[in-house]
């Protein structure tokens, strides 16, 4: 894990911050069941961390937790964040700082896309960062350029495929220019070229990255170290490789060793 600091060649010093830092995170909604407990973890600047685990382990809670996207528990100023975010700290004061910080791709994009047309759509994060008309264009062509949807610019959002629907909701986040990318089942839904598309997209994405997903197998291809959540506890935090070719751990959360790390057979 990232300890915040390394030893240089004559002394020792203060490395940035984590683009994310957790500290002691526990949640639980209204049941009263504790849906995260006690999470600590930090994200080095330009790290892709995979997070997997069963349904219901408590990732899409986790993910939300990034970006103030529950209200309910925010801290106010004299309280500790457990959560800090490009060095801003998740409170109820800051969300819309760190709204600019933290591009959030959700995985329905009906929970993302309300504008009748794509450049409405991908066009509202960047008005609301106050940019001229000139720059809001600029950044709408940018970034359906990135997501291979140049053109789409006047589609109705409601007569677009999954796929398209999903990479007009990465359009749109990427148009922020946000620090950290935050994606809730990216791949669901989407078919080979597609995933392979939005692979591209997040190798090429310089920051940091938090990618929840079942699809262990682009885990392997894209991330650098794979979270296992279950039972919203970590129980496995390390490289990729390492974590998910150890076959009694991943059996014991219900997952599978990708095909790639499996021992030949017979
Ligand atoms: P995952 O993303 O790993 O599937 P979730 O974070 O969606 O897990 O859910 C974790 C747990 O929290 C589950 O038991 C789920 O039923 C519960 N949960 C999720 N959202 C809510 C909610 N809005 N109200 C009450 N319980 C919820």
């Amino acid at each position: 894990m990232q300890s915040g600091t390394r030893r240089t060649m004559s002394e020792e010093l203060p490395l940035e911050p984590p683009a994310i830092q957790i500290q002691g995170l526990s949640y639980s909604y209204g049941s009263g069941q504790t849906v995260l407990a006690d999470i600590t973890l930090s994200v080095a600047r330009g790290e892709r961390l995979a997070l997997v685990g069963p349904s219901g382990a408590g990732k899409s809670t986790l993910l939300m937790h990034l970006n103030g996207l529950l209200p309910d528990r925010l801290p106010r100023d004299s309280e500790r964040a457990s959560v800090v975010v490009g060095g801003v700290p998740v409170r109820k004061s800051t969300v819309s700082e760190v709204r600019r910080v933290v591009g959030f791709v959700f995985q329905d994009p009906d929970d993302q896309l309300f504008c009748p047309t794509v450049r409405e759509d991908v066009a509202f994060g960047p008005l609301n960062l106050g940019l001229s008309r000139d720059d809001v264009l600029r950044r709408i062509s940018r970034s359906l350029d990135q997501v291979g949807l140049a053109g789409f610019e006047n589609r109705s959002t409601l007569q677009l495929s999954t796929g398209e629907r999903k990479r007009v909701c990465l359009a749109g986040v990427l148009a922020c220019h946000p620090e950290v990318l935050v994606l809730d089942e990216p791949f669901a839904n989407l078919d080979p070229r597609a995933r392979r598309g939005l692979g591209r997209i997040l190798r090429e994405f310089p920051g940091a990255q938090v990618i929840a997903t079942h699809d262990i197998e682009f885990v392997v291809e894209l991330c650098d170290r794979v979270i296992i959540l279950d039972g919203g506890q970590i129980r496995a935090d390390g490289p990729v490789r390492e974590v998910l070719s150890d076959e009694l751990l991943i059996a014991q959360h219900g997952l599978e060793v990708p095909w790639c790390l499996r021992r030949a057979e017979g």
